[in-house]
């Protein structure tokens, strides 16, 4: 089986546009609710993504609370009637306007042709809360159409002018052009259907003609998802209009070969990568040599054993740095506590949404108890591991380990603007960094010789480096893949490109303190061993760079893969060396 993703699927501008204004309001109003006029946009889960951020949908403006006087109301991407403008304004709120630029020269095309006496046909469903918009910009002289059909009971009409809404059907919107024409020779016509929709539209209509199914991913509330769906089966091709992966039926599916995935304006990436995610998966039952190994791998990344694996990797390559023997007391530790602290973490933090939409979800949500009862006993025995290496390491992971819980922690009253370490911005990537580089690198120095050395220092920044450059890259594939993630992470925090230069400096200059840490006599020559993972996460780079299209949980492994280079390359080091720590 063959999938093909659609290159026009997920948010269009205006969507995008309206959900990063949303997210860059929410990341200032501190503890107030911000409303939105009607839903942001036309998709369930993102909607309660956004709930769990304070951004709360209204219908109507009575549903507001009293007490929330001055409050901030944001205009949807659909747009809104003058009329209901001016009684927004008349409450005296403050208003963010989203309102797509798209949308809003239509409204201009309408209200410069009503003020001349045009009548305006407006294309579309009468439904629509951007058809509702834009009649009021007509004052009283807008007609809705949605129907060649419709054209014949029109009454006779002297000026005419006709739009579209942006997310018409074309061929739709054509028929009953050519009626209008019919009707009204002189009519004034404004294709005013957005680009993005007709490409879309258009690149639907080619895939449902080369595929034997389609896909098409959206809220059941879209109706230019709906558009997409009757597009595709008008073609011929079997469709399958889902809204989550959790609607996607595998029996449905086995027989088909070449499998189309396409999505509405309003569907987020990381809701079509679950998607294709799970074909992806049903494609590997029928692969059946690389069924089991992928799986296995699919697996473990999923449930965080390969970051455990990766941490012993780093532990590994450490003790190599600095001269000590390979001690698997410190490896299990080393791993237990990273799998304990990013298990835990990801649950204390589930109200704002860090589980919600990660390729995490479903296992997470399916086995909670599981997971939970795993990660304590994991830094139990982790602790316990500690206790019999001495007093000094066993403190320092228990230090460690109740920073590690407190990260999430509310530890400030309510109406603090940082509550936890948490609120702090970019404080998730370099306290990551910073733990498990405390934990693989510090750790065994200090319960084997009570002192720390200049080698110490180097593992120390080489691990800090990779796990800050794995974390960050990794939010920068959030950001693609429209997660909501907020300003604890440094993409969030200084912006895509920002992030992407830091990022490369600083690989660069890991580079460097590898190339000279021994010659300098500050580590063992296993520092050279360490430069391939560092030139691995320069490709991770290039293929973040590029949106391969590779869905989430495999970039994750691809990413977390260069911890076991690490590993293994320092590992050879040591074959080839044979402990003369040349
Ligand atoms: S479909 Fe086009 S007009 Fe509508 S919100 Fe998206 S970009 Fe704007």
């Amino acid at each position: 089986m063959s999938i093909k993703l659609a290159e026009t699927a997920g948010f269009c501008m205006g969507v995008r546009r309206a959900v990063d204004m949303v997210l860059e309001l929410a990341q200032h109003k501190g503890r107030k609710t911000i409303y939105t006029y009607g839903p942001l946009i036309h998709n369930p889960q993102t909607v309660e993504l956004l709930k769990g951020r304070g951004i709360i949908p209204v219908a109507h403006l009575e549903e507001i609370p009293p007490g929330e006087a001055g409050f901030t109301i944001i205009i949807r991407a659909h747009g809104i009637s003058p009329q209901e403008r001016r009684s927004l304004k008349e409450k005296g709120l403050k208003i963010i306007d989203a309102t797509c630029p798209k949308v809003g020269r239509v409204q201009a095309i309408i209200k410069k042709h009503a003020v001349q006496d045009f009548t305006i046909l407006i294309i579309g469903d009468a439904q629509h809360p951007e058809v509702n918009g834009l009649l009021g910009y007509a004052y009283g002289k807008g007609l809705v159409i949605n129907h060649p059909a419709d054209v014949p009971h029109l009454p006779a009409l002297d000026k005419v002018c006709v739009v579209a809404q942006t997310t018409q059907s074309v061929d739709e919107y054509q028929h009953i052009v050519d009626e209008i024409r019919k009707r009204y020779p002189d009519a004034v016509i404004f294709d005013t259907i957005c680009d993005s929709t007709e490409k879309r539209q258009t690149e639907v209509k080619s895939l449902a003609e080369e595929m034997d199914a389609m896909i098409i991913v959206g809220g059941k509330n879209s109706a230019n998802t709906q558009r997409l769906a009757a597009l595709s089966e008008l073609q011929g091709a079997p469709t399958f209009y889902v809204e989550t992966a959790n609607d996607l039926v595998a029996e449905k599916l086995k027989t088909f070969k070449k499998i189309g995935v396409s999505a509405g304006a309003s569907t987020p990436n990381w809701i079509i990568d679950r998607v294709v995610d799970n074909v992806t998966t049903q494609q590997t039952e029928h692969a059946p040599k690389i069924k089991y190994l992928f799986k296995l791998w699919i697996w473990m990344v999923r449930t965080d054993l390969y970051s455990a694996v990766g941490a012993g990797c780093l532990a590994v390559a450490s003790m190599f740095l600095q001269r000590l023997e390979i001690q698997p007391l410190y490896v299990l530790i080393t791993a237990l506590y990273v799998y304990a602290m990013h298990t835990l973490n990801r649950f204390i933090n589930r109200q704002t949404g860090s589980i919600i939409g990660s390729f995490r979800e479903d296992s997470y949500r399916r086995h909670e108890k599981t997971y939970i009862r795993t990660a304590v006993l994991s830094l139990i025995i982790a602790l316990g591991a500690g206790f019999f290496s001495g007093p000094v390491p066993f403190l320092f992971l228990l230090i460690m380990s109740t920073l590690g819980i407190l990260y999430n922690t509310k530890l400030l009253p309510a109406g603090w603007r940082f509550r936890s370490v948490k609120d702090l911005p970019g404080s998730k990537n370099v306290s990551m960094a910073f733990a498990w580089a405390a934990i693989a690198a510090v750790l065994p120095p200090l319960a084997e010789e009570l002192t720390l050395t200049a080698a110490t220092g180097v593992s120390f920044a080489f691990i800090f480096g990779i796990v800050f450059i794995r974390s960050a890259l990794s939010d920068i594939l959030d950001i693609q893949s429209d997660k909501l993630i907020g300003r604890e992470t440094i993409p969030v925090l200084i912006g895509k490109t920002h992030t992407q230069n830091l990022l490369h400096l600083a690989s660069l200059m890991l580079l460097l303190l590898l190339v000279a840490a021994f010659p300098l006599g500050w580590t063992t020559s296993a520092s050279f061993f360490l430069i391939p993972p560092v030139i691995y996460i320069w490709i991770c780079f290039q293929v973040c760079d590029r949106k391969p299209g590779l869905i989430g949980v495999v970039m994750e492994g691809i990413l977390e893969t260069a911890y076991i280079i690490a590993g293994l390359s320092t590992w050879i080091w040591f074959l080839i060396s044979r402990g003369t720590w040349a």
